[in-house]
């Protein structure tokens, strides 16, 4: 049973087309098959631990910021949208819009950039390649299998990049960036709406936080029009609701221009299929020039002002003290590891080396909440805290 094949475009995915899992399991009985790899999504360790995981701020900066939960299930909504207003499948869209970030560190871009310089000799730390993993093989859930044995299409949009290194080792997944093909349309939509969920939301939380002001935010041409068109019809209205309803326009113009521009690029390509998309010479989801211009345009702005800002840099320089302080010490003294990620780093050592041993230390750094990296780098650092 597949509840997710009506109204679907030609060129959407489908159970039917999928390319299926990689341990074969009886289909699923009142489900469609992306239904299943959202709802394993839903249950798993790493999807729980998001709500603990920065986005921009960390977690105990406030508790109305963005964590990396939110952020999914912001990204996943836009998706849908866009999915299905394109008659494209919208639970496949979900599904990996859940994942994407399943493998982020703890203390966000600050953290996978310590991390992936730790790694540095070591195959290095890429939290897409890192969220694929999650679900390929960290994930304990199953009797049968290790991870989430979700379907290639969920796996394949979960991978946006990847190193041509680690794509001759990834199998299936792999070969899409050997061959320069694209990705379902689904995995096109969850990439963009992940731009589309953060350049809005970090705006949003950035103004909050008091590191952006309105009249900075007004040299941003595309904040500056719906800025406009809301004081114009609402005069009196309260700041709070005043920047809601300007980033609620903002996403919904970035929304619709995405949804017309791609219709066009479709329609004029016309994929027979998916593996017709799949061998497209670029992306058929798309932004019109102007509004990809204004997209970039703000994603400046917030690098500028956000990420680049001293409070958030503070962080940044912590998130590295406590991410390379940990590696470094569980490199080289892994008996210092609780006991199954012990075990994990002596498995893998055996099968890579150095490498390998690096590896699990990196899986267990990576799968830790922003708290509970503080609270581990305390027991290992801190003499009056235990261990
Ligand atoms: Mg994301």
């Amino acid at each position: 049973m597949n509840s997710d094949a009506t109204n679907l475009a030609a060129w959407a995915a489908t159970d039917e087309k999928s390319r299926g899992r990689r341990y074969t399991e009886a289909p699923p009985t009142f489900r469609g098959e992306f239904q299943r790899d959202r709802d394993r999504i839903i249950h798993s360790t790493a999807f729980r631990r998001l709500v603990y995981k920065t986005q921009v701020f960390v977690n105990h900066e406030g508790d109305l910021y963005r964590t990396r939960l939110t952020h999914s299930i912001e990204v996943a909504q836009i998706a849908r949208t866009i999915a299905r207003a394109l008659q494209l499948n919208e639970t496949l869209c979900e599904a990996i819009c859940l994942a994407h970030d399943l493998g982020h560190t703890p203390f966000g871009h600050a953290g996978q950039d310590a991390l992936n310089e730790c790694m540095k000799s070591y195959g290095g730390f890429e939290h897409n390649l890192q969220s694929l993993r999650v679900v390929d093989e960290l994930e304990e859930r199953y009797a049968a299998f290790p991870g989430l044995n979700l379907t290639f299409e969920t796996r394949e949009g979960i991978l946006k990049h990847c190193s041509l290194n680690n794509a001759r080792q990834l199998g299936d997944v792999g070969e899409r960036f050997l061959k320069r093909e694209q990705p379902s349309l689904e995995a096109q939509i969850a990439n963009l709406a992940d731009e589309i969920a953060y350049n809005n939301h970090d705006l949003d939380d950035g103004l909050r936080a008091g590191l952006l002001t309105i009249d900075e935010l007004r040299e941003v041409p595309v904040f500056r029009r719906q800025h406009d068109v809301v004081l114009a019809t609402y005069p009196e209205v309260s700041d709070r609701r005043l920047i809601h309803e300007v980033v609620r326009r903002m996403i919904n113009y970035v929304v619709t221009d995405l949804i017309e521009t791609s219709a066009a690029a479709i329609g004029e390509a016309a994929p027979a299929d998916v593996d017709a998309v799949r061998q497209h010479s670029g992306s058929l989801i798309q932004f019109s020039d102007p509004v990809r211009t204004e997209h970039l345009e703000l994603k400046r702005h917030l690098r500028d002002h956000v990420y680049r800002h001293y409070r958030v840099l503070r962080m940044t320089n912590k998130a590295n003290t406590v991410i390379s302080g940990l590696f470094e010490t569980f490199f080289k003294r892994p008996e210092l590891l609780p006991t199954e990620h012990f075990e994990s780093a002596r498995d893998l050592e055996s099968q890579a080396g150095e490498a390998g041993r690096a590896r699990a230390v990196a899986d267990y750094i990576a799968g830790m909440t922003d708290r509970y990296a503080i609270t581990e780098y305390e027991r290992l650092f801190d003499p009056a805290k235990r261990s």
